[in-house]
């Protein structure tokens, strides 16, 4: 069997209703995907998604990694992936960054044959499923109005989530006042989580980790840049609050050198992202090995979504898993059988590979042209009080 051709869709969808999300990394508008399709001489396609600027996704794709794989065993995964990334990539794309989102959509789509080939869920091949049902907390709360965030907490908390997750990182009073407006509302053992998008500086995060200790605030998930493997370890050193990031880290590598440093207790790595089903695997053996948790970071498209089920179901060391709670199109259309909550916990699907038949009439409807958003991120609270400002996209 062989690899005959790699194609790509960029999608774009609007975020519906509620028009808009505001994050630390900026303002959005829009949902992107690139998905990856893997195309072989025994007329089986895998379908995976990447999550990032998919004009410069796709340029990887059809420059980098078609270019090596063709003609490559589809179901000799590891080969492929060690291929594309040790062999040859590295000196392409580097060894960490968008090169590695690339890689993380055509790992994908061969999980997704290998499961086809041989009649079985992914989940199976990763080893069978360690539990049935996924549970998922709600990535819910962006800035907005103290009461107005305590009342969707009361409805999410109503919904089953297995926990709630709050923006913070704008400005430290500000950021407090609504975590503990919302703890009291939920009352004390409510799995509250935080998520600043790397908005803090090593000073207020100390500050906000010292507040949120207190509050019983289950993660302070990316404090400080993505990259600071000191100041998360000085954090973590001085707080109770557990450490939480990875969905901007690539490769075993990078998780590594914050384990390395004891510098993280919550690792979150992007199958879309950190290297596709294989890498995140790996990555979850290595924590196991520290006796660490995965809790997979998931914001992108139904595809992206169902690789990240049959992870979780699959990974021992997996804690209750990311449900982005806005409306996205690009998960509740994209798929024939959309892949939903159901009183806080989720299954992966059952068909073979990823389980997943693309929607050809959402297909058409969110094709997209161009690349993707611009959102300006600011890095540290020097300029608290401004809100971050979406700039365009390319
Ligand atoms: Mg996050």
């Amino acid at each position: 069997m062989k690899i005959t051709d790699i194609r790509t869709v960029r999608l774009r969808a609007p975020m519906g209703a509620q028009g808009r999300v505001e994050s630390r990394t900026g303002v959005r508008t829009h949902r992107y995907a690139l998905l990856v399709e893997v195309h072989t001489d025994a007329g089986v396609t895998g379908v995976g998604s990447c999550s990032g600027n998919g004009l410069v996704l796709e340029a990887i794709v059809a420059h980098v990694l078609k270019p090596l794989l063709v003609g490559m065993d589809p179901l000799a995964i590891k080969e492929v992936w060690d291929t594309a990334y040790f062999r040859a990539g590295v000196r392409a794309f580097g060894s960490r960054g968008v090169g590695v989102v690339a890689l993380s959509g055509v790992d994908i789509a061969l999980w997704d044959i290998a499961g086809k080939v041989k009649r079985a869920p992914v989940h199976e091949l990763l080893g069978g499923k360690v539990r049935d049902r996924v549970e998922v907390y709600a990535t819910a709360l962006y800035p907005e109005a103290t009461k107005a965030a305590v009342e969707k907490a009361e409805v999410l908390a109503r919904q089953g989530f297995h926990g709630i997750k709050i923006k913070v990182g704008f400005d430290l009073a500000q950021d407090i006042e609504i975590v503990t407006a919302v703890r009291s509302a939920l009352g004390p053992d409510f799995p509250l989580m935080t998520d600043a998008n790397m908005g803090y500086g090593l000073d207020a995060a100390l500050a906000a980790a010292a507040a949120f200790e207190k509050l019983g605030i289950g993660w302070l998930e990316e404090p400080l840049f993505m990259e600071d493997v000191a100041g998360h370890a000085r954090l973590k050193a001085a707080t109770a609050v557990p450490v939480a990031l990875g969905e901007n880290l690539h490769t075993r590598f990078a998780f590594e050198s914050f384990m390395a440093r004891d510098a993280v207790d919550v690792l979150q790595p992007d199958v879309a992202r950190a290297g596709g089903i294989s890498e995140v695997r790996t990555i979850a053996a290595a924590a196991a090995g520290r006796g660490l948790p995965v809790s997979l970071h998931t914001y992108g498209d139904g595809v992206a979504l169902a690789a990240s089920l049959h992870l979780a179901a699959a990974l021992d060391n997996s804690a209750v898993m990311e449900f982005d709670y806005n409306e996205n199109p690009l998960r509740s259309d994209l798929l024939q059988e959309p892949l939903e909550p159901d009183n806080g916990s989720m299954r992966p699907p059952d068909g073979p590979g990823l389980g997943v038949t693309l929607d050809p009439e959402a297909l058409r409807r969110f094709h997209f042209d161009g690349g993707g958003d611009l959102a300006l991120w600011r890095p540290t609270l020097r300029d608290a009080g401004q809100s971050p400002v979406r700039v365009g996209e390319s």
